[in-house]
């Protein structure tokens, strides 16, 4: 196994106020937009980019939290048992500008999931998609970013490793495992 850094703590943030920055530029004070992260690790991004948007724009944000398990294609194609997480999103989406947020994008299937567990609970105006790594040229769908944190080459093979907690960011880390 071997680790290459594609992104040490300090580009880490770098890249999070960044993505904000990109994101206040088209949702200005965030009047009709929310945000969502997709479970499990996606909440975790979610929390670290609404807490700088809070900061930058001197408000709570809304932020949702989404599973998308039992949306799935592949839900009944698993021999091993399911383990769901929590859903949980306190606010209407309807005719909300919804950003959904995930840590990586790879053949699309999860956020295609996202989409339909999402619609169960209104009709948002527009739906954006935020995913910090996009695993490029592996793309099962036609889904692609609004907003990227990061682009990464990678064969089927390899895996991005994201270490990030709730637990604060001060070591937030990610690499790239071959
Ligand atoms: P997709 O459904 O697009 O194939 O995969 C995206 C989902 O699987 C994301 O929710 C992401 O958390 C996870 N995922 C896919 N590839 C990787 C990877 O290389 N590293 C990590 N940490 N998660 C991945
Ligand atoms: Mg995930």
């Amino acid at each position: 196994m071997e680790k290459r850094l594609i992104l040490d703590t300090d580009l880490l943030q770098i890249t999070i106020n960044r993505l904000v920055e990109e994101l206040i530029e088209n949702h200005k004070d965030f009047q009709d937009t929310v945000l969502i992260g997709l479970q499990p690790r996606g909440v975790f991004l979610a929390q670290r980019i609404q807490k700088r948007l809070n900061q930058r724009l001197n408000k709570e944000l809304p932020l949702g939290l989404l599973d998308t398990t039992f949306y799935r294609d592949d839900f009944r194609r698993r021999d091993i048992p399911i383990k769901a997480n929590a859903t949980d999103i306190p606010f209407l989406i309807e005719d909300k500008k919804v950003i959904l947020i995930d840590d990586v994008l790879f053949t699309g299937r999860t956020v295609r999931a996202a989409l339909d567990a999402m619609i169960a609970f209104g009709r948002p105006r527009l739906v954006e998609l935020l995913a910090f790594i996009d695993r490029k040229y592996t793309r099962d769908l036609p889904i692609q970013p609004d907003y990227v944190g990061q682009r990464v080459n990678t064969i089927k093979t390899q895996r991005v490793l994201v270490e990030w907690t709730d637990q604060g960011a001060e070591n937030d880390k990610i690499w790239l495992v071959t």
